[in-house]
């Protein structure tokens, strides 16, 4: 073959229409699994990981405009999104713009999973090529975008911490990956930054995932703006359908016998009935999504996908039930990595949050005959706990934000809590309040 006809041999199947083909479809007939993983070079089976099969299929779907996919450890995210890309790549190519959390991430993909998955799908490996993108740097050794190109599109990796390299790039496709650890940006949160990379194309795709971290943060809010669709199970003894949570009795949950991780069972909130692990796979297997909120966003589809419901890795009943209780006794930390990375929710500070209708509930009315300067009308009191005192403020409130304080300092020895709490409340009521704002003028 010549090489003008080479070239337009390479180019052509950029300007075939996509075969009516889903991605997942796409996975199972081409995808390989690499030599090196677990499955040594297995291909692609949908039925490993059902739960995939939808997620896969949404980014191929033309009304869907953002993917928010929350979920746990080993289940599977990274090759949900590699067989996607590898659709996209082989069938509707285009610009895709991948972001993870650094640039060191996305050199660790590049070289590493997403190399193994085109290397060792033939398919692939015969249309794409792999290199530094020298954009907006001043040599190729300093760039800090990577470019994997195919006929009719490249796919360009980045760390989220360098928008200037990426700003200039318009992409059809963009996926964050790891988008809980996302570099806080001056420029606007990453979720804006990357929408309007994909604004441009009528048929634009924004992927987000990760694991969640805590209650509003990124990921999780943005789960919250889409149809928030959870696995439904269905059960084998009464037929409920319903999605599974890790103690709520009001939803399919894991109970479990004295200490005992090997009787741990899925029961069905209607009958009761318990399900075993060859019960709870075959569960799974037989699942489908279901939206359980209106999505803010139309176009938007979130997945919370809990380890629960994972068929791959070493993700049984017992072991998640064994981690649960390592967890609880190992203290708050490995609660929250527990509650995090194997239920995919993310984590409340309970301590941090204080409800401002919960102190308006507790106001009382001391009357006329307050020891406090004119003017004011409410009292507040804070406590810093030192290691030996406290050192109590307190805050008389006037109209228009106008205030008196008294600060002073009160000993404590650490003996209980009913202690602690004598001395803080003397401490209050004994308030010396500074001698000219008894003439109501604020200090
Ligand atoms: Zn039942």
């Amino acid at each position: 073959m010549n090489p003008s006809a080479a070239l337009i041999a390479a180019v052509m199947p950029a300007f075939d229409p996509p075969p009516d083909l889903t991605i997942s479809q796409w996975a199972e007939a081409h995808r390989r699994l690499p030599a090196s993983s677990p499955s040594r070079g297995a291909r692609w089976n949908n039925a490993t990981a059902p739960y995939l099969t939808e997620i896969q299929d949404a980014a191929g779907n033309p009304d869907v405009r953002r993917i928010v996919m929350m979920g746990a450890h080993q289940v599977g995210k990274s090759e949900a999104v590699h067989n996607a890309v590898g659709y996209w790549m082989q069938h509707d190519p285009s610009a895709i713009l991948w972001l993870m959390p650094s640039f060191d991430d996305a050199k660790r993909r590049s070289r590493g999973a997403l190399a193994d998955m085109i290397r060792s799908t033939p398919s692939l490996r015969s249309i794409v090529r792999g290199r530094r993108a020298p954009r907006n740097a001043e040599s190729e050794a300093e760039s800090t975008l990577l470019e994997k190109s195919y006929p009719g599109g490249s796919l360009i990796l980045a760390g989220s911490g360098t928008p200037n390299s990426f700003a200039g790039i318009s992409a059809r496709r963009a996926i964050a990956d790891e988008f809980e650890r996302f570099a806080v940006l001056d420029e606007g949160d990453a979720a804006t930054l990357l929408a309007n990379r994909t604004s441009a194309f009528y048929d634009g795709l924004l992927v987000l995932l990760s694991t969640p971290l805590l209650v509003d943060g990124p990921i999780h809010a943005q789960f919250q703006s889409t149809d928030q669709r959870r696995y439904i199970l269905r059960c084998e003894s009464c037929e409920h359908e319903d999605f599974t949570t890790w103690s709520d009795p009001a939803h399919f949950r894991v109970v479990y016998k004295d200490r005992d991780p090997e009787s741990a069972r899925l029961e069905c909130p209607q009958c009761g009935a318990q399900h075993d692990e060859p019960a709870r796979r075959r569960l799974v297997a037989g699942g489908r999504w279901r939206p359980t909120a209106t999505a803010i966003d139309p176009g938007a589809r979130g997945y919370h996908v809990p380890a629960m419901i994972s068929t791959i890795g070493d993700v049984t009943l017992a072991r998640l039930v064994q981690k649960w209780r390592a967890a609880r006794a190992s203290g708050p930390a490995a609660l929250m990595s527990f509650v995090t990375t194997s239920l995919a929710e993310p984590w409340e500070d309970r301590g941090a949050r204080v409800q401002p209708h919960a102190l308006a509930a507790r106001l009382e009315d001391y009357g006329a005959n307050i020891d406090a300067p004119a003017g004011v009308i409410c009292l507040t009191a804070g406590v810093d706990v030192q290691i030996d005192r406290f050192e109590v403020q307190v805050i008389g409130w006037g109209r228009g934000g106008e205030s008196w304080a008294d600060t002073r300092a009160a000993p404590h020895s650490r003996s209980s809590r009913r202690a602690w709490m004598l001395v803080i409340c003397r401490n209050v009521s004994r308030t010396h309040w500074p001698l000219d704002a008894r003439g109501g003028s604020s200090p």
